[in-house]
Order: structure tokens, then C-alpha cells, then sequence
């Protein structure tokens, strides 16, 4: 039964973090200036085990969950990952299990994964240039990886999503690339507004190109575009095509806030429960583990949060001021 929150919303979709750690150092997400050398990480035994992160997912089952998505940071760099996507396939062979990964590891993963019983990977990938990928990601990395990876997780028969963040001045000129190189392998590339997530990452109102923006760069390269009726009310892109059927999605999270089919929880990797990207406060599951609670217990702590939600922020960004202390990405997971 699903279970809904203050306004009426159910708990469908659980987004894990595996790590606060990444292999890039993304200007929007983890700039170096913040996370560099002396950036204190999580302790390893501050992290949830495969087995703690399991209990939480099966404690939410019987309040409707049917989706998990895997994340970070990097999940890529977890030891054994597919562990823990066994783990999670082996609560219910119905849940719908996704993978968010800036690919770099795919390629050596994506048969692993696939055979644990992971379902869908969506790669992340802001550029096909190469100066511009490095300069975004902040690695030495190329794209030329990242394609390996979405190949790789093809020809092992993983869903694959194409998301691209979207910064004015910076990676516009990429937007037609990128649907290009998505449309050649039948995929539907998606282009993210650039978000305010937490406190490092520069982000300003004039920073953001718009959906609408990005649609018309879009057409620019591939032609007009018609809306495309939602498959579900609680997909986060919308969807749009050309009169070939060619498809892209847009996640305006800035610009067309969709907070009133939000139905994602969230676990940071140290194991709080957050119920918002923008949560300043998150609710620590991991100490009622440690202490011995039971499946039933978390059940109920679980509930409780739920049933008290409220969040909207994306939906009252203009109304107040930015609160300082808002969570990382990297941390709470994207
Ligand atoms: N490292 C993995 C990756 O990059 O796919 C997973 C974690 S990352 C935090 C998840 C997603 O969040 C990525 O698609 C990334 O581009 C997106 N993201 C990170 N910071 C963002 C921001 N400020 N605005 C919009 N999207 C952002
Ligand atoms: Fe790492 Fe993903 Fe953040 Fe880039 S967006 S720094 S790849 S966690
Ligand atoms: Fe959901 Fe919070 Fe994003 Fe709104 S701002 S869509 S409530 S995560």
C-alpha cells in the first residue's frame, strides 16, 4: 500500500548514496577548492554496510517503494557494488532497480551489474569535447570512456539514460552532440537545469540556461520539437520529440519545479533519511540500526517521517532566502 505524506504524496523511489566519494571533481557538483586534498570524507565504518542499506530498503517495502536508484558520489568506486545490487534484487524481484554513474567504471562493471540484477544505468555525461569535458568533470578522464561504458552497458542489455547538465557559457555548444550521439544508439538523451544544490558549487539564477532555452539549442541541431504525453506523473523529465520520433527529456527542476509528484527518499551514505535534494536536516537511521532496531521498527520510524513531509523547495525557491546550511550532492546523494 503506498504510504502518503503531508500533501498527498506516496513513497515510491528510494535514492541511496554509496559514497561521498567521487573520481571527478565536477565544477557544479564537487569543485576542488572545496573537496580537495584536506576534504575530510566519511570514515569507512561511518558509511552504511550492504547489509544495513538492505534492511532500510526492505524496512520501506511495505509502505509501497518500487524503485531504487543507486548513487553518490561515484557508486562505481564502492567495492563490489554488484553485491550489493544481489542484495537488494534478492527483496523483491519486481523492484525496479537504476544505477546513476558518470561511466568511467562502466565499461569494467556493467556485466557484473547486469547479472546481480540491476535493471537501468543513467550516465551522466556534459560534454563530447574533450577540453570541455575535462574542464567540467576537472579530470584527465575522456569522453571516449564514458561512451565505452554507455556501449558496454548496452550490449549487456541495461536500460541507459543520458543526462546532461546544462551551464550558461559553459557547455551550451555541446546540446546538439549530445543528442546526436544519444539518438545513434536509440536512447533518449535528458538535459538538466543547473540545480542550487548545496553551498559550493557558484550557482546563480543567470547561470541556468532554461528548458526552454536548451529546447530551442535542441532544435538548433535536430529540429522543432512537440511535448510528448508523461508516461507517469512522477517522471522527473518531460518529454519532447521531433516529427521523426526523435525523443529528449527535460528536468527543469529551476525553471518548472515538479515538487507535487515528488515521491523520493533519500539515504546519505552515513545513513540519514532526507526527504528533500534541499533538506537541511537529515533523520539518522544508521544509529537505530547500530542500537538493534528490527525491520518493523525502522518501519515505523520510517512512516512517521513520511507521514510529516512537507517539502517544496524547488517549488518556493523565490519565496526566502537560501538557508546556508543545505547538504552536497556528492552526500545525499543525486
Ligand atoms: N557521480 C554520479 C554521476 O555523476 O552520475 C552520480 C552522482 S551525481 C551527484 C548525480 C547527478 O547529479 C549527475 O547526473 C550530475 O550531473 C547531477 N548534478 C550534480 N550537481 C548538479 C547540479 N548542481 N545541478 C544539476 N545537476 C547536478
Ligand atoms: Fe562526481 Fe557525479 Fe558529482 Fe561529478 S556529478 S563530481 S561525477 S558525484
Ligand atoms: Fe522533491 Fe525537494 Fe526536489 Fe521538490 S525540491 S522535487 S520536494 S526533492
Amino acid at each position: 500500500m503506498a504510504h502518503l505524506d503531508a500533501l498527498h504524496r506516496p513513497l515510491l523511489d528510494l535514492r541511496i548514496s554509496v559514497t561521498d566519494r567521487c573520481n571527478f571533481r565536477c565544477r557544479y557538483c564537487m569543485p576542488r577548492e572545496h573537496f580537495g586534498a584536506d576534504h575530510v570524507f566519511l570514515n569507512k565504518t561511518d558509511i552504511l554496510t550492504y547489509e544495513e542499506i538492505t534492511s532500510i530498503a526492505s524496512s520501506m517495502r511495505p509502505l509501497g517503494l518500487r524503485k531504487i536508484r543507486i548513487t553518490g558520489g561515484e557508486p562505481l568506486i564502492r567495492k563490489d557494488i554488484a553485491l550489493l545490487i544481489g542484495m537488494l534484487r534478492a527483496l523483491d524481484s519486481q523492484l525496479d532497480l537504476a544505477l546513476t554513474t558518470n561511466g568511467i567504471l562502466l565499461a569494467k562493471h556493467a556485466k557484473t551489474l547486469k547479472e546481480a540484477g540491476l535493471n537501468r544505468v543513467t550516465v551522466s555525461l556534459d560534454a563530447l569535447d574533450e577540453d570541455m569535458f575535462k574542464a567540467m568533470g576537472d579530470t584527465d578522464h575522456s569522453p571516449k570512456e564514458v561512451i565505452m561504458g554507455i556501449d558496454a552497458a548496452l550490449s549487456v542489455g541495461l536500460g541507459v539514460k543520458v543526462n546532461m547538465v546544462v551551464q550558461r557559457n559553459v557547455n551550451e555548444d555541446q546540446v546538439g552532440a549530445i543528442a546526436n550521439m544519444a539518438h545513434e544508439r536509440n536512447l533518449v538523451p535528458r538535459y538538466i537545469e543547473f540545480m542550487d544544490v548545496g553551498t559550493t558549487n557558484q550557482w546563480n539564477m543567470e547561470s541556468v540556461v532554461s528548458g526552454e532555452e536548451i529546447r530551442q539549442l535542441v532544435s538548433n541541431s535536430i529540429g522543432p520539437l512537440e511535448p510528448v504525453d508523461p508516461h507517469h506523473p512522477s517522471d522527473v523529465a518531460k518529454r519532447w520529440e521531433t516529427e521523426n520520433g526523435q525523443q529528449v527529456g527535460m528536468i527543469q527542476s529551476v525553471t518548472a519545479p515538479f515538487c507535487g509528484d515528488c515521491s523520493r527518499a533519500r539515504i546519505s551514505a552515513n545513513g540519514s533519511l532526507y526527504t528533500c535534494l534541499f533538506a537541511t536536516n537529515g533523520n539518522d537511521l544508521r544509529s537505530m540500526i547500530r542500537l538493534g532496531a528490527e525491520k518493523v521498527d525502522l518501519t515505523s520510524a520510517i512512516k512517521a517521517i513520511w507521514t510529516k513531509r512537507k517539502d517544496r523547495y524547488s517549488e518556493q525557491r523565490n519565496e526566502h532566502d537560501q538557508p546556508v546550511s543545505k547538504i552536497e550532492m556528492s552526500f545525499i546523494g543525486g
